[in-house]
């Protein structure tokens, strides 16, 4: 199994040492060609979503890489990623992938508290750490979409056919888990693809 992991900006070096520590091999994607590797999953790293959507279009990588999402590549969203994939932003008129049907809103949870850790349920997995910077959370969800996780009122993570998106930042934690659940829907989706 190898994963991609998105690495034009934000903290895509703490997603590939939580591969490493899974022993689960990884490539970068930093340019175009890079697209066109083999690989079974990706990873959108926490950030800022505006940089990261700028860069993919400026570095002419952003249709390649919403096909390969919308073909059904398993992809796995912390924070700034859960708003490059999200139909809608509440506070801000810019929009990216679009790809899982849910409305979010930027920086939800004021300067006050920027930064907090806590622990919840995860439905699937159990009580989990969870870390959040500058945080998105999400406002609605579409039909199908699957809520995994809820800090206080507000969604945090989310499931949407191949789609994993969380407001959080498991690779920031030693937690483990929740990078194993996608490595389990990357498996899943390599025995359905090749029985196809
Ligand atoms: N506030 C950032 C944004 O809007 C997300 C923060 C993060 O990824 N930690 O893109």
């Amino acid at each position: 199994m190898i994963i991609a992991v998105l690495a034009v900006q934000g903290d895509f070096a703490e997603h590939k040492k939580m591969l490493e520590k899974l022993g689960v091999s990884c490539v970068e994607l930093r340019k175009k060609e890079d697209l066109f590797q083999e690989y079974d999953g990706i990873i959108l790293p926490g950030g800022e979503s505006t940089v990261q959507g700028k860069l993919l279009r400026e570095l002419d990588m952003f249709d390649s890489l919403r096909l390969q999402i919308e073909d059904g590549l398993p992809v796995l969203a912390t924070c700034a990623g859960l708003i490059l994939l999200a139909d809608n932003i509440e506070n801000d008129d810019r929009r990216y992938f679009k790809t899982l049907p849910v409305t979010v809103k930027r920086n939800a949870y004021g300067r006050q508290l920027g930064s907090f850790h806590v622990e919840n349920e995860f439905k699937g997995i159990g009580v989990i750490p969870m870390t959040f910077i500058r945080a998105p959370y999400i406002k609605s969800v579409g039909n199908g979409v699957e809520i995994l996780a809820k800090e206080k009122e507000h969604i945090v993570a989310v499931r949407y056919m191949n789609q994993l998106a969380m407001s959080f930042h498991p690779e920031l934690d030693e937690d483990e888990r929740v990078h194993k659940y996608f490595m389990e829907m990357v498996q899943e989706y390599n025995k359905t693809s090749k029985s196809l």
